[in-house]
This record gives structure tokens, sequence and C-alpha cells, in this order.
């Protein structure tokens, strides 16, 4: 695996981007979508940033997991 901006080889992949919280909580960052299945009962679909990151450049790459359930959530909230 290489760098694509810069060709290194020193990748570190998979690293959950953190924040220190009150009280020093560690609370991976994330993204969420809203999913209403009834009126009563929000839910939040959740998926959380995933980085790798390269040791030449510097570089930043994120991804998420937890798509499938993103994308489902983004359909119903535009349905
Ligand atoms: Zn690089």
């Amino acid at each position: 695996m290489n760098c694509n901006k810069c060709g290194s080889d020193k990748i570190i992949p998979d690293l959950r981007i953190t924040d220190h919280a009150h009280g020093n909580v560690e609370k991976n960052l994330s993204i969420y979508i809203q999913k209403t299945d009834h009126i009563f009962f929000n839910k939040l679909e959740q998926g959380e940033l995933i980085a790798q990151i390269c040791c030449g450049c510097g570089g930043v790459e994120l991804t998420i997991n937890n798509t499938d359930g993103l994308w489902e959530a983004y359909k119903k909230s535009k349905e």
C-alpha cells in the first residue's frame, strides 16, 4: 500500500479519530444521519470516521464505516 500523493509506503491504516471530551472521555468522530421510523422515535444512524495517514507527506485520507446503514438512512430521509 502506497500513498497516492507522495508514493511513500509509510502508511498507517485504520486509525480512529478521537476527541477527548469532557472528563477525558474518548469520543470517536462520527457522522450521524437522522432516520425517523416513527413520530416519537427518532433514530440516528452513525458512521465512524477512519483515517489512514501517510508518514511520508503527512497526508490523511478519511473513510467512513457503516456505509450501508448511512445510505439506507439517507434514502429514507428523502422519502
Ligand atoms: Zn504521502
